[in-house]
Parts: structure tokens; C-alpha cells; sequence
């Protein structure tokens, strides 16, 4: 079976954090609480904030059975959507932490969900979470992030600072910056000071946006894709220089940038 019909992929190179083994706890179409202008994954087939189980944690536990002798130094939720919206993302962990226990488990979320405390508590397991952070108001939140009915800019923020005061791991968090919030880097730094994440990651997009969905998307954009793109309004290099220099000086966080790394 290809590794498209699989809910393990790669391992993707990761500018942050190197070999990456992909999990997705999503799998079956595109599913996210945000529609990001900017998603890899194209036009999120299903905007939603519903927890359930998406895929069964046996399924995925029998693909990543197939990866354990393979060279990767993370494992990294992710895939086609957002992994907190799955009920078994806990269980999945568990079981991956008992197969790969000296492997670090990340999960990349967008945020909208981490005022429950419930999702607190699943991301326990996690040695890292990334929280996504894009926009300082809920303007740019619409522009960029087109999130579900009932997400807005307050309650990810809560969300972010309830999850950052019971998380024993490591935050950090990821913003994309596009000619749309340029302008917004006072704001930004601001709820960064408040945050206080371990390292903040700047990118732009530079992987290309799918047109329609398409599984293999998941992971890293290669120039023989099966599939049509096209490309995205990104920051200069000299942009994402002042950004990251801005940022660090009115934050002294650590702050890594894509185009640094
Ligand atoms: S949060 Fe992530 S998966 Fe969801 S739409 Fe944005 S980039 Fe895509």
C-alpha cells in the first residue's frame, strides 16, 4: 500500500526539528478548525471545532508499526488537519511512547481548541507542543486563518496562557508571517511578552498551496508533485531579518526564523 492510504508518513525534513515522522490522527479528508490562506494542505474540505475520533488508534498504530526500524529523531502530530480535534489523540501517544519511548513526540496545533481543559490534559504526554500565532487581531485572524464559527483571536490567547500554566513540556510558538500582518509586530510582541513560549519560530510560506486537496501533501512539497499548486505571497529575506530582529528585541525570547535555520 502507498503511503498515501497511511496515517504515518515520511520522514519529512523539519527546518525545526530535523527527520520528522509524521502522524495523522485526521486522515480521511481535511479537517481543521482554521482555513489558513496559507495551509499546505489547500482548501480545508471540513471547518469544524468537533472532537471525535477521525481514524482508529489500531489503524494507526498497525502503519506505524511499519516505521520502527527507520531512522527519524521526532515524531510529530500533524497530517491533515488539526490533531487536538481527535478524541484518541491521547491513545495514540500512549501506545507511540511504549513502541519509540526515548523518541521526543511534538504535536503542531493551531491553538483554538487548548481552552478545554480536556485537550490540556491530552497534550500532557507531549514533549513539545507548537502553538500557532499569526494574527494580533481578529481581523487578520479572518483574513489569515478563516477560522470555524465561535473561534476568535480572545479565546486562543486564553487558551494558549491556561494550556502554558499546567504544561509541564516545552512551548513554543510558530507564526507565519505574509504581506497581510507585516504590520502587526508591536501587537505581536506583546502577546509573545505574555506567552513567554520556550522559542518562537518565524515562517513564511514557502511550500507551495495546493489547489485542491491531495493526501500526499502532508508532507514535504517536492518539485514531481502529483498535483497543482501555485505559489504564495511571501516576506523578503530582508523582511523576515526585521522581523526576527524586532521581535527578539522587544521580547529577548528566543526567536528562530525559516530563512536563518
Ligand atoms: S491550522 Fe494548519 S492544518 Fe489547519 S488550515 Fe491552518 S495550516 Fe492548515
Amino acid at each position: 500500500m502507498s503511503e498515501n492510504q497511511k496515517t504515518v508518513y515520511g520522514p519529512v525534513h523539519s527546518w525545526r526539528f530535523g527527520s520528522s515522522l509524521g502522524l495523522d490522527p485526521i486522515f480521511e479528508i481535511s479537517t481543521c478548525s482554521f482555513n489558513c490562506i496559507y495551509c499546505q494542505l489547500g482548501n480545508i474540505q471540513k471547518i469544524t471545532t468537533e472532537r471525535k475520533i477521525y481514524v482508529p488508534t489500531e489503524k494507526v498504530i498497525t502503519d506505524f508499526k511499519e516505521f520502527l526500524d527507520k531512522p527519524f529523531e521526532v515524531i510529530t502530530f500533524s497530517g491533515s488537519g488539526e490533531p487536538t480535534l481527535a478524541l484518541n489523540l491521547k491513545e495514540i501517544a500512549e501506545q507511540i511512547k511504549i513502541l519509540k519511548p526515548q523518541i521526543p513526540l511534538l504535536c503542531l496545533t493551531n491553538s483554538t481548541l487548548l481552552h478545554l481543559p480536556e485537550v490540556q490534559e491530552n497534550l500532557q504526554i507531549m514533549d513539545r507542543v507548537i502553538v500557532k500565532l499569526d494574527a494580533s487581531n481578529n481581523k487578520t485572524l479572518q483574513q489569515m486563518n478563516r477560522p470555524a464559527d465561535g473561534v476568535s483571536l480572545e479565546s486562543i490567547i486564553a487558551g494558549i496562557k491556561a494550556f502554558k500554566a499546567v504544561y509541564k513540556g516545552k512551548l513554543d510558538v510558530q507564526m507565519m508571517f505574509m504581506p497581510v500582518n507585516l504590520n502587526q509586530l508591536e501587537d505581536l510582541a506583546i502577546l509573545l511578552k505574555e506567552i513567554q513560549p520556550d522559542t518562537v519560530q518565524l515562517n513564511t510560506p514557502l511550500r507551495p498551496y495546493p489547489i485542491e486537496w491531495n493526501r500526499d501533501s502532508r508532507g514535504n512539497h517536492t518539485e514531481n508533485r502529483s498535483y497543482t499548486t501555485r505559489t504564495l505571497k511571501v516576506v523578503t529575506k530582508e523582511e523576515a531579518e526585521t522581523i526576527q530582529n524586532t521581535l527578539r528585541e522587544r521580547t529577548n525570547l528566543n526567536i528562530l526564523s525559516v530563512y536563518r535555520e
